[in-house]
């Protein structure tokens, strides 16, 4: 591929899977695992969704980042739950995706196994998010930011694409 095929930086927070895929795969850093695998029932509250999350799932499997391959996909309860395979490394992730309403939806990933060492920088809390979190209570949301920091996009990309 020439540089001129490349594909372009746009700005947004889904440009960190470019620049993690130009050194090795997504799976090698500990903060983007984290960040995908945001899950409120990890907080034990009502539904939130973290717009950060949903951007840079939706981005490793769909598009020119895209490096998870779907391998089979069931119905659990209320729930979608996939198996995708990095293409790079060979690591097994489930995908789950829930409908909550028809503006409220969420989807996490979740690495099974992981093939390869961590080359990215380890999770360092507060984390930074771009986007943020939305749900139908309040409380909720405040008590599944509690790890996270309002930051610009910039710094989330700086954070997510540090190595070791
Ligand atoms: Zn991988």
């Amino acid at each position: 591929m020439s540089d001129s095929n490349k594909t372009k930086p746009t700005g947004q927070l889904r440009d960190v899977l470019l620049t993690m895929l130009d050194v090795a795969c997504p799976c090698r850093f500990p903060r983007f695992v984290y960040l995908v695998g945001f899950n409120f029932q990890d907080y034990k509250t009502g539904p939130v969704c973290c717009g950060d999350t949903e951007e840079l799932v939706h981005g490793s499997y769909y598009g020119p980042t895209a490096f998870l391959d779907k391998i089979s996909q069931r119905r659990v309860s209320d729930s979608t739950h996939s198996d995708y395979k990095c293409k790079i490394c060979g690591t097994a992730w489930e995908f789950v995706f829930t409908d909550y309403s028809i503006s409220m939806y969420r989807t996490y990933l979740r690495l099974h196994s992981q093939a390869l060492s961590n080359i990215g920088a380890d999770v360092v809390l507060p984390f930074p998010v771009a986007a943020g979190f939305m749900g139908f209570k309040q409380n909720d949301i405040e008590t599944c930011a509690k790890n996270f920091k309002q930051s610009s996009v910039d710094e989330c990309i700086a954070y997510l694409t540090q190595k070791k």
